[in-house]
């Protein structure tokens, strides 16, 4: 009698809980799904290798607040932009409103946002403008990044093999402030950004005295603008617009000429976007 072949390798499974999930993620070789919106148009005419399926498990999708913020990662951008957030979170429901159209925000998740790595993906300079933090886990323990630790460049992340991002994190400090998001595309929806900003400002008796302003698609991984945050600070409301204007905006990015834009497009987008973001977020 011939010994029996060993079973083949499973190519799909959906696990309901995060041990298992881990375990099996230790075990093979997998490509995640989550909503499958990158994941799908991404592979082409066939999607290759096995697949393990995030949507069943239990607890990766979901908003609580503990002092910190936290985000499952498998929580869906329609989640997102309906949920009660303050305001310093407005910036991240408005760029959710506009990732795709409705299916696409009802399957697409923050976690595959960030993890497709794109250098357009809406979620991420409202996630920079609140100093998000990812967490990641293996079945060797938890880490966590900062976002901008975690984005290393078109479709390149510190995620290792055998972890999971489970959760985005926002510290209790970066949930002050008043936030808003600015898109600009070749139309007005179900377009992927030729420019988008975020700006999250924080106001005491008129005065700027907080600001964090994210850029995207105008360098191979969204940027924060140190030199338009210097220049807010300190600077009464009125004069914010200005105060962008009289900046280096463009002291931070690295636009490219694509289908979408030229770089020299990019940039003076970038400036009336960024100017358009502090101004909605002092309204
Ligand atoms: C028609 C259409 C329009 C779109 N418009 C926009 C737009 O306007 N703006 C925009 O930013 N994006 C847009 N997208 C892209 C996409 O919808 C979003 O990036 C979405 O958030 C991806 O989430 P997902 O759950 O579908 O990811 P998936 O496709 O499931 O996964 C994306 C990647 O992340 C990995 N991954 C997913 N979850 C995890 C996890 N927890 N841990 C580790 N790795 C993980 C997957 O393996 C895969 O590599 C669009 C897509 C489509 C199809």
């Amino acid at each position: 009698m011939p010994e029996p072949l060993p079973a083949p390798p499973p190519d799909f499974a959906r696990p309901t809980s995060l041990p298992e999930a881990l375990r099996l993620l230790d075990r093979g070789s997998w490509r995640l799904l989550a909503g499958g919106t990158d994941l799908y148009p991404g592979a082409g005419a066939q999607l290759q290798g096995a697949v393990l399926d995030l949507t069943g498990v239990d607890g990766l999708a979901g908003i609580t607040m503990d002092g910190d913020l936290r985000i499952g990662a498998a929580t869906s951008w329609a989640t997102i932009a309906t949920s009660s957030l303050p305001p310093a979170l407005h910036t991240l429901q408005a760029a959710a409103r506009v990732v795709g159209g409705r299916q696409v925000q009802v399957a697409g998740t923050i976690g595959g946002n960030l993890c497709n790595a794109s250098p357009a993906a809406d979620g991420v300079p409202p996630l920079l403008v609140l100093d998000a933090e990812v967490e990641l886990v293996s079945l060797s323990g938890t880490r966590r990044l900062r976002l901008a630790d975690f984005l290393l460049g078109p479709r390149r992340t510190a995620l290792q093999p055998g972890e999971l991002l489970v959760a985005v994190v926002i510290p209790e400090q970066a949930l002050q402030g008043c936030s808003a998001f600015v898109k600009l595309g070749a139309r007005s929806h179900l377009v992927i950004s030729i420019a988008m900003v975020a700006a999250r400002l924080v106001v005491d008796q008129d005065r700027i005295t907080g600001a964090a302003v994210a850029v995207g698609s105008c360098s191979a991984v969204a940027q924060r603008l140190p030199a338009v945050e210097a220049a807010l600070i300190g600077a009464p409301v009125p004069s914010a617009a200005e105060r962008v204007l009289g900046a280096d905006v463009g002291a931070a990015l690295s636009p490219i000429d694509d289908v979408r834009a030229t770089a020299a497009y990019r940039h003076a987008a970038a400036v009336e976007l960024v100017r358009r973001a502090v101004v909605e977020a002092l309204a």
